[in-house]
């Protein structure tokens, strides 16, 4: 890359990466605690996809029941700290909370949630749940992400003996390395790991199923697999000048900004970023945040089309991102290393089968922005080279098929939960996922 911006101070790295929702105080958790209604059939649960009994753990607070509290979350939740920090609740619990409806600030679910597991982490995550006694069966689970966490924790407590493979040195997948910093840093997810580890599941880092071990083995030497895969590479562009030194994809971008080692992470002066979903917005900001002079987001569709939450695109205005909407890269412009982006206008065509409207290309109006840096974010494949390995587990588009009841593939010792099967979601379906396979496998095997 032509332009690394100069560097920053420690100080100010730490500034601009600090959280964005900080933690609660005692007294401002008990305030928060004590406006909740505590409604029966709380709506907020049912919006919630794990279905924490949200009123019965703010409840708790309020009456100084911490550990109760905790217990209530977790034991719908097993990634609760991640959901607390890095889930939409606008749109899901807090967006449900009744008292949006009589015109006031819903509760602030999210951080009293995170306020709650902070004191359980921080005693030192004492014994809240009893294990089954061994029963001698054995389940591999294949990612240490949120759904393979989320499975491997209710099975070791079912009485199963769990061994989770993970293809990288440290453990805990898109919660570990895909979640900007401001919103929560890696060491919470480590901690959720270790919430896991207590109940007994053997996690192997550094060990890729298909890479470093054949499928076979483990299909052979355990009762049941659980795929906790996720999604596999990024898109690529296909447009020319993709391989320039400067192109990177946002996911590997956002990787480098988790080690939190701020200074060594390249980033340019002026930044690029393909695509409008909240993994787009997440790169954008963090490039912005890590010292970038100019952010511009590309896109083809409008602003109404783009996929990333409302609140997520004020962030990114906020932090005084750029987007160009109706426009797409035609080529990235540069002989040794990316000096610009071409790109053409669209035009809004007519809706396709399912009502969504094409966009066209308007001849003639090409123009270049420079940049020295250029971030892929429109989307990642299905891993089809791994799942082809495996017999009678199949794809229904980019999404592993599996029955939704017990989340089986079309192999009955197969499970599979979290982004590979949904496409890619948010954190808290994976984690559902897990915990709904881990009764599927546990109904298989009990059989
Ligand atoms: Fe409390 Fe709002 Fe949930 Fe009612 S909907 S229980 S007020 S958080």
């Amino acid at each position: 890359m032509k332009n690394i911006v100069s560097k920053l101070t420690l100080e100010q790295y730490e500034k601009n990466f600090q959280e964005l929702h900080p933690p609660l105080s005692y007294g401002s958790a008990k305030a928060e605690s004590s406006r909740c209604l505590y409604c029966y059939d709380s709506p907020c649960m049912k919006a919630c996809p794990t279905h924490i009994d949200i009123s019965e753990f703010i409840k708790k607070i309020s009456t100084d029941n911490l550990l109760g509290s905790a217990k209530t979350i977790l034991k719908s939740n097993w990634v609760a700290l991640t959901c607390a920090k890095a889930c939409p609740v606008a749109v899901l619990c807090e967006g449900a909370c009744v008292l949006n409806e009589k015109g006031d600030k819903p509760i602030e679910i999210g951080r009293l949630q995170r306020y709650v597991i902070d004191n359980y982490f921080s005693l030192g995550m004492p014994a809240l749940f009893s294990k089954k006694p061994s029963n001698g069966k054995k389940v591999a689970i294949i990612g240490s992400g949120p759904s393979g966490l989320s499975c491997g924790a209710e099975l070791a407590l079912l009485g199963y003996n769990v061994t989770i493979f993970e293809q990288s040195e440290t453990p805990g997948g898109l919660n570990t390395w895909g979640i900007a910093p401001y919103k929560m840093r890696k060491q919470d997810a480590l901690n959720e790991v270790e919430l896991v580890k207590n109940f007994g599941v053997n996690i192997k880092t550094g060990v890729g199923v298909g890479t470093d071990i054949p499928f076979n083995e483990l299909y052979k030497n355990f009762d049941a697999v659980f795929l906790g895969i996720g999604l596999g590479e990024s898109h690529a562009l296909s447009v020319n000048g993709e391989e320039l030194p400067g192109v990177i994809s946002a996911l590997d971008f956002i990787e480098q900004v988790k080690t939190e080692d701020w200074s060594s992470v390249p980033v340019g002066k002026r930044v690029a970023i393909i695509g409008a979903g909240n993994t787009s917005i997440d790169a954008a900001t963090e490039a912005k945040r890590l010292g970038a002079e100019e952010v511009i987001v590309i896109y083809r569709r409008s602003s109404q089309d783009m996929s990333a939450y409302n609140f997520e695109f004020n962030l990114a205005k906020k932090d005084g991102i750029i987007f160009h909407f109706l426009t797409a890269p035609e080529k990235i412009v540069g002989k040794k290393f990316v000096e610009g982006i071409e790109c053409i206008r669209m035009e809004p065509g007519k809706p396709d089968s399912k009502g969504k409207r094409s966009v066209l290309p308007v001849p003639g109006t090409e123009f270049i922005i420079p940049v020295d840096m250029v971030i892929k974010a429109i989307g990642q494949e299905a891993q089809n080279d791994f799942i082809s390995t495996i017999p009678d587990v199949k794809f229904v588009g980019r999404k592993i098929q599996i029955n939704s009841d017990t989340y089986q593939t079309g192999n009955p010792k197969v499970f599979a939960g979290g982004d590979c099967i949904n496409g890619g979601k948010e954190v808290v379906n994976a984690a559902y996922d897990g915990k709904m396979a881990a009764y599927g496998i546990d109904k298989f095997l009990g059989k």
